[in-house]
């Protein structure tokens, strides 16, 4: 039997972006709205079949170490990739992206793969366009979608865009 590929993914962005969340629904298909600080699920990992290649998914969580900026080198360390999440309904996580790349430059292995993923699409007030993610991603080389931790809709997909890209440069 094929051996198969074990990734580490990382999933940064601003504190209450939606990162514990979306981690839970891509490996146990749950929304927890009302959660403590850290729904606990610092680390998970899931089985994928891609282009008939089984890979082993290492995600990890930053378990709240973003409140103090306090992310440091051994989290980015190994990461093949990374879900780099804003918020749609709150502008300033948007903004902080490029902070987010700074330290994805300073800190990460200069190949990583990164997804940019604009979360909460099922929230009716926007403050950032579809495009204006689209375009942000385009300008840096990185990959895009948006998705919905709550409804569960694309995310699978940001977890399997990243993995797809990285298997293609691996
Ligand atoms: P983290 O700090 O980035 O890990 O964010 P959490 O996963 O703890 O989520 C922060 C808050 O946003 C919680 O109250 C969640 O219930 C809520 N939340 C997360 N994802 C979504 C989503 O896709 N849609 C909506 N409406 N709320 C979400």
């Amino acid at each position: 039997m094929p051996k198969s590929k074990l990734f580490k993914i990382i999933i940064i962005g601003d504190v209450a972006v939606g990162k514990s969340c979306l981690l839970l629904q891509f490996l146990e298909q749950v929304f927890v709205q009302d959660h403590d600080v850290t729904l606990g699920v610092e680390f998970g990992t899931k089985q994928l079949k891609l282009d008939g290649q089984q890979i082993k998914l290492h995600v990890w969580d930053t378990a709240g170490l973003e409140t103090f900026r306090s992310i440091t080198r051994s989290y980015y360390r190994g990461a093949l990739g990374a879900l780099l999440v804003y918020d749609i309904s709150r502008r300033s996580t948007f903004t902080s992206l490029h902070e987010w790349v700074k330290d994805l430059e300073r800190y990460g292995s200069q190949d990583m793969i990164i997804a940019i993923v604009g979360n909460k699409s099922d929230l009716p007030d926007r403050e950032v366009e579809t495009e204006e993610g689209e375009r942000f991603a385009r300008d840096n080389g990185f990959l895009f979608l948006e998705c919905s931790a709550k409804t569960g809709e694309n995310v699978d997909d940001a977890f399997i865009t990243l993995s797809k890209a990285i298997l293609e440069r691996s």
